[in-house]
């Protein structure tokens, strides 16, 4: 047959558009997109026959535009299995929500709230009111305030209280964050002029004293989130840097990074600095995160004296940084899970993946295992092995958990094998998220909860293509 007799055999979009399965894919995808999908696999269709191949069947095209309409339709944000060990993964969004932030963020989604209205006033209220008493209890600050993220909190804290002016910064505490987070350009863009002092590894207290001078606005001191400087070191703790600022009329801003709100010892965990100690220490104001160890959504706190924050508050940049009703939802009913820390390991998610014990987790492993082993068909030995979680999001840097997980290695030798399987593990359902290590692919399974949902959605990887056909096409059955 010749080509433009079989274009002329390619159905039209008006044929496609009246045939039998045509209503239910407009019921779900809208007319618009259907037309457009059936549009581009009919444009296929007709390079196709240009090639040579013979004119699809209406079935064909249709399943097409409805394969075209399906991958499409789903959302790029989904939700998946973090088995790599980082508890606090930056890249798959840090922080799980405790059951009662959920409620509260989608209460504040559903309903009109009374985010800048007083209940008993009827008069116009601000949002910092809903948040204040609460976190000035927890830490022991005189004032409070929340923006967008602790990136926010900084950048609003040093235009505010040393825009136009210096701040002084150790040379040992320039941080660096994920990328787009550095101290010297977050310092250029609140219009503060960065003055460094000391050494990489060692600051003293006189380096600093001697940079003060008319123009200082304000001391910083940054937590080494993300690292540690050892061997011949020396820091001025915030104690006598308070000191130091006081006896020169300057604020000291101390930002935390993570922080946290409780003592983490309580839970076996190595110690991280409380903003409680923070501000006791004599930090005039203290910023930190939302949802690194404190578990909530993201945000990032500012608090301290009220002065200070009466400043900032007053900065028009403020508004721009502001959180909006349902992270404040769910910051408030994280934060009340903090007035009974007893129960914050039951309660909290991060608290309580944290601080999962190697021993539950390596039973699970053991349960796990020969499901996995099974649904791989022999393409990969499947072994329980003990690993270290970390927790992220630079709180801890150096200290893990012990935790156990399964390692997945090829049982024939083919470089690609690793990265298939790893691929396949994306294209579940959920995805399963781990880490190639040593030759394995590496699951730890500290962040498994929903043991059951972990086994049903990784039975799927039987329908994908790695090695496990490969192994069946080299001749077993
Ligand atoms: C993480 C971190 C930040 C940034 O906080 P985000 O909430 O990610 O914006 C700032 N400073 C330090 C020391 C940090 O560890």
């Amino acid at each position: 047959m010749d080509s433009n007799a079989s274009l002329r055999r390619i159905p039209s979009v008006d044929q496609l558009l009246q045939s039998a399965p045509a209503a239910g894919i407009i019921e779900r995808f809208g007319r618009p997109a259907f037309t457009e999908a059936l549009r581009s696999a009919l444009a296929q269709a007709r390079a196709d026959v240009r090639n040579g191949h013979n004119p699809p069947s209406v079935e064909t095209v249709m399943a097409a535009a409805l394969a075209s309409l399906e991958a499409t339709g789903n959302s790029s944000l989904r939700p998946l299995f973090n088995l790599t060990g980082t508890v606090l993964h930056t890249n798959l969004g840090r922080a799980l929500l405790a059951h009662a932030a959920i409620e509260a963020a989608t209460a504040a989604m559903r309903e009109a709230v009374s985010l800048e209205f007083d209940l008993d006033s009827g008069k116009r209220g601000e949002r910092d009111d809903h948040l204040r008493s609460l976190i000035c209890e927890l830490t022991g600050a005189e004032e409070a305030t929340v923006v967008n993220n602790n990136a926010a909190a900084v950048l609003l804290v040093l235009n505010s209280l040393a825009g136009g002016r210096e701040a002084i910064v150790s040379r040992g505490e320039l941080i660096e964050i994920g990328g787009a987070f550095r101290m010297p350009d977050i310092m250029a863009r609140a219009g503060t002029r960065l003055v460094e002092v000391g050494t990489t590894n060692r600051t003293h207290a006189r380096d600093y004293r001697d940079a003060i001078g008319l123009d200082t606005g304000l001391i910083l001191k940054v937590h080494t989130s993300n690292y540690r400087v050892e061997g011949f070191t020396k820091e001025v703790g915030a104690r006598e840097l308070a000191g130091i600022a006081r006896s020169k009329g300057i604020p000291l801003v101390n930002d935390l990074g993570s922080g946290t709100l409780t003592d983490l010892t309580r839970f076996g965990l190595a110690q991280e600095p409380t903003v409680r100690e923070a501000i006791a220490e004599g930090s005039d104001i203290v910023t930190f995160s939302g949802d690194k160890l404190l578990g909530g959504p993201q945000a990032g706190f500012i608090v301290g004296r009220r002065s200070l924050i009466e400043t900032i508050n007053k900065n028009p940049m403020k508004r721009a940084l502001r959180v909006d009703k349902i992270r404040l939802a769910a910051l408030i009913a994280t934060l009340h899970l903090y007035r009974d820390p007893a129960r914050l390991s039951e309660r909290l998610p991060t608290m309580r993946l944290l601080t999962r014990s190697q021993g539950d987790i390596d039973a699970q492993a053991q349960r796990l295992a020969p499901l996995v082993q099974h649904a791989l068909a022999g393409a990969f030995s499947v072994a329980v092995v003990a690993c270290e979680s970390q927790i992220g999001s630079g709180a801890l840097p150096l200290s893990t958990v012990p935790s156990a997980g399964l390692a997945l290695t090829p049982t024939e030798s083919s470089g690609s094998m690793l990265a298939e399987l790893a691929a396949a593990l994306r294209r579940l359902p959920m995805p399963v998220i781990g880490r190639i290590e040593r030759g394995a692919l590496v699951l730890d399974l500290r962040c498994v909860e929903n043991e059951t949902g972990f086994a049903a959605n990784f039975a799927g990887i039987a329908n994908f293509d790695v090695g496990v056909t490969r192994v069946n096409k080299a001749g077993e059955p």
